[in-house]
């Protein structure tokens, strides 16, 4: 039977290939059944780029990417987008507060903060989308809903989303539409018909960046980003929408609220919220002094470190980050570590990921039989976490057990053909790296290789302004490549870059 008819077989008989997810629309752990047998449509809200990236971003990125990365496990073809919000109030703040404009702001930290998650070894997604190249997609999206009735424009331009109108306002939050309608706790707002309206556009006030719209000048509002940059790019509706659980209300609500008002369909399928993430017990905030950007983070700690740190913690729960608890972290990884390369060491010259019939066909000795156990047995205890709402602390716990049995297996003297050790091999590394371990090139490494081919080329076009003695090309370069954090420095034997300390 060919392999493509396996698969159609085995998707008509569950759909969801055992995969079971907590949504936060039911709060019920339930089987994940993606709208399109066999793929996955995913959105995750990303950053707001003020400011560098944070160890709470990266709870939430490193959660979405295991999550991604284990429906490929399992064979889903899986689409991953992530917005960027470059415009917003708390940017044109920064921006102020630095004496540059809001653009150059949000370039900067942008790249900065970009840069950060990727260096922590977080798979990009699949695609990067920016408000500000998406603004025609919102002004039609915002027209579509005042066609439709639920959004109206006020005296000054903006356009508001009318609450009242719609029905089911509140079944993500759980909150009831009567009490936030009185807004007991919203103060009055004479352009709103009720507190509880938010705003889809604002109108432009003196000195903010400003696009123009059928209302007048103005920029978005913060949530009709996301649903109008989920339907470009995905489609309505799609699988699975995710951010931390501070997004549940307003944004999530409202982005459910605007995309099923202009739309008249479902939005997103399931719904998933990472818990927070708290340092030593406390919420992490720059007033307490406890605040720690992945840049610091990574001064101190090995990625790897890091990740394997976040994922001995369920992604929907609290995790509470410790100096201490990344310490503990490096040295239980170091076990997994350690075995890996033995294990390396027996498969060399046999890479080749080896067929469960061929390992089975292998297994003669006592020695090959328990190899073959001990490899089924995690294959299946490992699955089973995954399976259930991708509990990565069971799936850790498992790669350990396994692990023993490996160092049990590597100090055993009896014969065992290298196609049970490439079949156990096979069997460690893919585990491993759907919880982002066995990184085989660090993200650092492989992401400075990338860049220096980068630098060279941007440092010979500078040499050649130089050459023509055009030393504002040549200065700009380097006031550019200053923004993102690279320092050029002039030798005599030419030009050469770093990261600035
Ligand atoms: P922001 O840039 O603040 O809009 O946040 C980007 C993403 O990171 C959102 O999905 C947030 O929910 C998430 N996030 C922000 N702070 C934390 C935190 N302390 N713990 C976990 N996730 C967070
Ligand atoms: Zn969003």
């Amino acid at each position: 039977m060919s392999e493509v008819v396996a698969e159609s077989r085995t998707e008509k008989l569950d759909p969801s290939r055992g995969v079971r997810i907590t949504d936060s629309l039911t709060n019920e752990k339930v089987p994940f059944v993606p709208l399109e047998p066999g793929r996955v449509r995913m959105y995750v809200c990303g950053l707001t780029v003020y400011d560098d990236a944070h160890i709470g971003h990266a709870r939430t990125y490193v959660s979405f990417d295991v999550i991604r990365r284990y429906l490929e496990y399992k064979g889903f073809d899986v689409r991953y987008v992530q917005n960027i919000t470059d415009v917003e109030d708390k940017i044109i703040k920064a921006a102020e507060k630095a004496g540059v404009s809001h653009l150059e702001h949000s370039r900067k930290y942008t790249q900065r903060a970009l840069g950060d998650l990727a260096r922590i070894g977080i798979r990009d997604p699949d695609a990067f989308c920016k408000v500000t190249d998406h603004m025609d997609d919102i002004v039609a999206l915002i027209e579509e809903i005042i066609e439709n009735g639920l959004a109206y424009v006020s005296d000054s331009g903006s356009v508001y989303f009318d609450v009242a109108k719609k029905e089911g306002y509140g079944k993500l939050s759980n909150r009831s539409v009567k009490e936030m309608l009185a807004g007991a706790r919203v103060e009055p707002d004479p352009e709103k018909r009720n507190p509880a309206d938010f705003a889809l556009w604002k109108a432009a006030k003196p000195d903010e960046p400003h696009w123009e719209s059928p209302w007048g000048k103005g920029r978005p509002g913060w949530h009709i980003e996301c649903s109008a940059m989920s339907e470009r790019l995905l489609g309505q509706p799609f699988d699975l929408h995710g951010g931390g659980r501070d997004l549940i209300f307003p944004h999530h609500e409202n982005e459910i609220a605007q995309s099923e008002a202009a739309k008249g369909t479902d939005f997103a399928k399931y719904w998933l919220h990472t818990g927070f993430l708290n340092v030593e017990g406390e919420k992490m905030s720059k007033s307490l002094g406890n605040f720690i950007t992945v840049r610091e983070l990574l001064e101190r700690h090995a990625a790897d470190a890091v990740r394997y740190f976040y994922v001995l913690t369920h992604w929907r729960s609290p995790i509470d980050f410790s100096e201490k608890g990344i310490t503990e972290a490096a040295a239980a990884l170091e076990r997994l570590t350690r075995t890996r390369e033995e294990l390396d060491k027996r498969v060399s010259g046999h890479e080749q990921p080896v067929d469960r019939y061929l390992a089975v066909a292998n297994a003669a000795s006592d020695a090959e039989k328990r190899l073959f156990e001990a490899t089924e047995r995690f294959l299946s205890v490992f699955t089973a976490a995954m399976d259930d709402d991708f509990n990565t602390p069971e799936a850790v716990a498992a790669l350990h057990a396994f692990a023993g049995d490996l160092r049990k297996a590597l100090s055993d003297n009896g014969h065992v053909h290298k196609a049970l050790w490439a079949y156990a091999h096979d069997a460690f590394i893919r585990a491993g790296r759907v919880l982002t371990l066995f990184q085989d090139a660090p993200a650092e490494a492989a992401g400075d290789k990338t860049l220096d081919a980068v630098m060279q080329a941007l440092l010979k076009i500078r040499q050649e302004a130089r050459e023509r003695k055009d030393w504002a090309t040549s200065d700009a370069i380097r006031d550019r490549l200053a923004e993102v954090g690279i320092e050029v420095q002039d030798e005599k034997t030419g030009a050469t870059w770093r990261r600035a300390s």
